[in-house]
C-alpha cells in the first residue's frame, strides 16, 4: 500500500469504514437502471432522516463538495429584485458573502465573532429594518465549533416570512434536524461529514413550493439548482452531466451505516462521547478550550496554543503516529482544532488519548 492507514481528526474529509471504501470496487453507468435506483434510494433515506416526504421536498444531488451546494442555491434562488440577509459568526458565512459578492447577488450582513453563536435580538432587528427576501445562515460554524440557535432563528425568519437558507453542512447526519417541523426552505449538506461518506457531492433539501418559483434565476449553467432539480425528479436517478458514481455508491453504504448503527441520535451520543475523552485528557495536558461548552457543537473542539508551544511539532507527533489534527481557520486566534467526527473507533481513541497524555515524556524530550 502506497499511504498508512491516518485517522482524520478533521472535518470532511474524514475517516470512512472499510465497507464504505469498498463499494466503490464497483464501475456502474450511469443511465443503468441498477445505478438509477441507488441514486433513488439514496435520495429517499435522505429525505427520512431530514423527516421530511417527496410531497414537499425535494433532495437534490449536486457534483462537487459542500460549497458548490452553497453557492448553487445561493445563485439559483436569490433573483436580482431580491436581497438575502447573511448572518455570519465564522468563515464560512463570510463564504457566503463572498460568494453573494461574486456572484452580483443583492445582500446585507448581521455579523458575530466566530466564538459567540449569532444574536438573536440583532438578527430580528435587522430583519424586521431591512426590505429583505432571504435569511441566510450556518448552523454548525466549523471554524471554532459553534453552534447556532436554528430553532429559534427559523421562529425570527417566519415571523417576518422569509425564505431561510441553512448551511447543517458540519451538523446534518449527528445532530436531530427536522427539516418540515422547522420549515427550511433549503438546506445544504455534504456526503463527506456527518454522514461518513466520501467527498464529491453536495446534498440539497429544497422545499417544492419555493424551489417551484426559482426557474431561470441561476446565473450560471452547471450549479443551476432547478435545472438540477427538474432532472432529478422528472428522470428520476438521473444526474444532468457526469454523476460522480463511487461516491454515490460510498454515501449509500455510508447512510445504511448511520441507519443500523441506529440512526442520527446515536451519531449524536457517540461524536459527545468522542468529544469529552478527548477534551478530558487535552485538559489535563494544560490545553484551554476557546468556546464555551453551552454553544459548543459536537464535531469539533478548539483548543489554544499554550505558552511556547509548537504546533508543527505538535502535528507532526500525531501524525508520526497515525493521526492527522486540523490547524486553525482562526485568524485572531492562535489556535488548532481536534474534530471528532468520522470512524473513530474505540481502539483509535485509546490509542489517541494515550498519545494526547504522553506528549512530552514521548515527543518533544526524546
Ligand atoms: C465543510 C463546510 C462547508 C463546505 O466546505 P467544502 O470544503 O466545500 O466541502 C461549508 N460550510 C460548513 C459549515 C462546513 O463545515
Amino acid at each position: 500500500m502506497k499511504y498508512d492507514r491516518k485517522i482524520l481528526l478533521t472535518p470532511g474529509p474524514l475517516t470512512t469504514s472499510e465497507e464504505v471504501k469498498k463499494e466503490m470496487n464497483y464501475d456502474l453507468g450511469t443511465r443503468d437502471n441498477d445505478y438509477q435506483s441507488i441514486v433513488q434510494n439514496v435520495r429517499k433515506k435522505l429525505l427520512c432522516l431530514g423527516k421530511v416526504t417527496e410531497t414537499k421536498y425535494s433532495v437534490i444531488l449536486l457534483q462537487g463538495s459542500g460549497t458548490y451546494g452553497v453557492e448553487s442555491v445561493l445563485t439559483s434562488t436569490i433573483s436580482t429584485k431580491d436581497k438575502v440577509l447573511i448572518l455570519s459568526n465564522g468563515a464560512y458565512g463570510e463564504r457566503m458573502i463572498q460568494i453573494c459578492t461574486k456572484g452580483n447577488i443583492p445582500f446585507c450582513t448581521v455579523t458575530n465573532s466566530m466564538i459567540n453563536s449569532l444574536n438573536l435580538a440583532e438578527i430580528e432587528k435587522q430583519i424586521a429594518q431591512e426590505d429583505i427576501t432571504h435569511v441566510a445562515y450556518v448552523h454548525c460554524e466549523t471554524t471554532a465549533g459553534v453552534l447556532n440557535d436554528i430553532c429559534a432563528i427559523q421562529k425570527i425568519i417566519h415571523k417576518y416570512h422569509k425564505i431561510s437558507i441553512v448551511d447543517a453542512m458540519s451538523s446534518f447526519g449527528s445532530m436531530d434536524i427536522n427539516i418540515g417541523e422547522l420549515d427550511i426552505d433549503f438546506l445544504i449538506t455534504s456526503s463527506n461529514k456527518c454522514l461518513h461518506g466520501v467527498p464529491g457531492i453536495a446534498i440539497i433539501f429544497a422545499k417544492k413550493q419555493t424551489i417551484n418559483n426559482c426557474k431561470n434565476i441561476s446565473r450560471g449553467l452547471s450549479l443551476d439548482l432547478y435545472d438540477q432539480y427538474q432532472v432529478m425528479e422528472n428522470n428520476p436517478g438521473s444526474f444532468r452531466f457526469t454523476s460522480p458514481t463511487h461516491v454515490v455508491l460510498a454515501l449509500n453504504k455510508a447512510i445504511d451505516e448511520l441507519i443500523e448503527s441506529g440512526g442520527i441520535i446515536n451519531r449524536n451520543k457517540r461524536y459527545l462521547f468522542l468529544q469529552e475523552q478527548i477534551r478530558k485528557h487535552m485538559i489535563n495536558a494544560g490545553f484551554k478550550t476557546l468556546v464555551p461548552l453551552n454553544i459548543q457543537s459536537p464535531v469539533i473542539t478548539t483548543y489554544l496554543y499554550p505558552e511556547n508551544f509548537d504546533f508543527q511539532k505538535y502535528y507532526d507527533y500525531f501524525k508520526h503516529n497515525g493521526f492527522l489534527l486540523y490547524s486553525g481557520k482562526l485568524t485572531e486566534y492562535k489556535a488548532f482544532r481536534i474534530g471528532n467526527i468520522g470512524e473513530i473507533s474505540d481502539n483509535d481513541l485509546e490509542k489517541l488519548l494515550y498519545l494526547i497524555d504522553n506528549y512530552e515524556v514521548d515527543y518533544e524530550n526524546r
